[in-house]
């Protein structure tokens, strides 16, 4: 059994149990017919399919603007989900999952599958300097009580030529 979010074109919600995935969609008591959110997934009766993309913050406020712990705790549950929709893949939507798109992400939106760190330093470097040579001066690391740069050995090229 799966238990699906059902939304009607009137716009009415309900969750139905349904045999499977294939299963006809049950038509809302209005007669409207209904489509399946993805929202949730029993499985086995006991896992929780975790916050979905849906849950997923899509403004620069709400990932606590850029705060890594935010970022890193999103990434890590939208690397789960991702590995879950590989077994389950009704779960998945047609979307790639943006993190977020505002603030430093404006011109090239945070995913769900980036690597966190070179994505903040890269949007961040794009930024602030947006024609300078390599030679630049690096910018300050201005995450709040971040710890992002301690390991991050990659070279910070450009992509400007
Ligand atoms: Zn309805």
């Amino acid at each position: 059994m799966i238990l699906y979010d059902l939304a009607c074109a009137s716009g009415h919600r309900f969750e139905a149990a349904l045999e499977s995935m294939r299963a006809e969609n049950p038509p809302c008591e209005c007669g409207a017919p209904t489509r399946r959110l993805l929202s949730r997934l029993n499985v086995g009766g006991a896992a929780s399919a975790g916050p979905s993309r849906d849950d997923m913050p899509n403004t620069w406020h709400g990932t606590g603007r850029g705060n890594p712990e935010v970022l890193r705790g999103w990434h890590q549950a939208m690397t789960r989900r991702e590995k879950l929709e590989e077994k389950y893949p009704e779960l998945a939507g047609d979307r790639r999952p943006v993190l977020a798109h505002e603030g430093v992400f404006a011109d090239r939106p945070l995913k769900a599958g980036d690597d966190l760190a070179p994505a903040v330093s890269e949007a961040t470097f794009a930024r602030k300097s947006p024609a300078r040579p390599s030679d630049a001066p690096r910018p300050a690391a201005t995450n709040p009580g971040g710890t992002a740069s301690a390991t991050n050995t990659r070279p910070t090229t450009g992509t400007t030529n």
